[in-house]
C-alpha cells in the first residue's frame, strides 16, 4: 500500500505520454533543421528518411496505446511482456528527468512507477509455484526493541505482534513460501542470485523498490511500499491484507 493514496498509475503513464510527444517534436524539428541539407547532398535519401522516421512514429504511437491498454486494464494487449521491460529500462528514466524539469517530486512519480510496475506484472497473469515465489522484506519492518536476529534466519521469530514480520510468515507458511529480510539492495541482490526466484513479492519504499524493480529485471517484481508512521528506516510496517491479496493472485494452487 502506498503512504499516499493519491498516487495512482496515471500520474506515470501521463508523464510517459507527453514524453512521448516531446521526443516526437524534437525528432521532427530536427528533420526540418537537416532536411534541407541532404537534399543539396541527394534528391531520394530524405524520401526515404522521412518514411523511415513515419514508420518509427507510427510503431510509437501503436506501442504506446498498446502499453497505456495493457496498463490501464491489466490485460494482456500483445505486448505486455515487452511493456513491462520498455517501462523498466526505457521509460522510467525519461519520465524523471521529464518530472524534475516540471517540478514533480521523485517519490510520487516512483510510488507511481511501482503501481504501473505491477499493473503490466498482472495483466500478464502469473501463475507460479510456491517454490519459485520469495517474498524479500526491509529490516525496517522490525520492531527496534525486538532482539532477535531475523536477517540470519527469519524462522527465529517469535511471532510476538509486536511488529507485522510475524504475521507476513504466518501467510507465507500457509502458502509454503520462503522469506528473506534484506538489510540493503546488495543482500537482497545476493539472495535473488542464491534462490533464483521467478517472481519476487518485494516490500520496501518506493528509492529501494524502483532501484530493486530494476535491478531484479527479467524476475518479475510485485513492489508493495511500506508504510512509515515513524518516519524512514525505523519500525515501518505494510499492509498484510495486500500480501494476502498478492500472493492469492500468483500462487498455483
Ligand atoms: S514479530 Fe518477530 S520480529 Fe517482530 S518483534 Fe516480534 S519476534 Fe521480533
Amino acid at each position: 500500500m502506498s503512504n499516499n493514496k493519491n498516487i495512482t498509475k496515471y500520474q506515470f503513464l501521463l508523464l510517459s505520454v507527453i514524453g512521448l510527444i516531446i521526443l516526437m517534436a524534437v525528432i521532427t524539428g530536427l528533420w526540418y533543421f537537416i532536411s534541407p541539407r541532404l537534399h543539396e547532398f541527394n534528391e531520394t535519401l530524405p524520401f526515404f528518411l522521412l518514411s523511415a522516421l513515419r514508420i518509427f512514429f507510427v510503431i510509437l504511437i501503436i506501442g504506446t496505446v498498446l502499453v497505456l491498454l495493457t496498463s490501464i486494464f491489466e490485460k494482456n494487449f500483445l505486448i505486455a511482456n515487452f511493456a513491462v521491460k520498455l517501462f523498466i529500462k526505457i521509460v522510467y528514466p525519461i519520465v524523471i528527468f521529464l518530472g524534475s524539469i516540471l517540478g514533480m517530486s521523485k517519490a510520487e512519480l516512483g510510488e507511481s512507477f511501482i503501481k504501473v510496475n505491477d499493473s503490466l506484472v498482472r495483466a500478464l497473469k502469473p501463475k507460479y509455484k510456491a517454490e519459485d515465489v520469495i517474498i524479500l522484506l526491509p529490516h525496517c519492518l522490525q520492531d527496534t526493541d525486538c532482539p532477535i536476529r531475523i536477517t540470519v534466519d527469519v524462522k527465529n521469530c517469535k511471532n510476538c505482534g509486536k511488529c507485522t514480520i510475524g504475521k507476513i510468515l504466518e501467510i507465507a507458511n500457509q502458502y509454503n513460501i520462503s522469506v528473506f529480510v534484506a538489510t540493503g539492495g546488495t543482500l537482497a541482490r545476493r539472495i535473488i542470485a542464491e534462490q533464483k526466484p521467478k517472481l519476487i513479492v518485494a516490500v520496501a519504499c518506493y528509492r529501494d523498490l524502483v532501484s530493486g524493480i530494476q535491478d531484479a529485471f527479467p524476475i518479475k517484481t510485485f513492489g508493495i511500499i511500506n508504510e512509515r508512521p515513524f518516519g524512514p528506516c525505523v519500525n515501518t510496517t505494510v499492509s498484510i491484507k495486500e500480501i494476502k491479496s498478492t500472493l492469492k493472485k500468483v500462487i498455483k494452487h
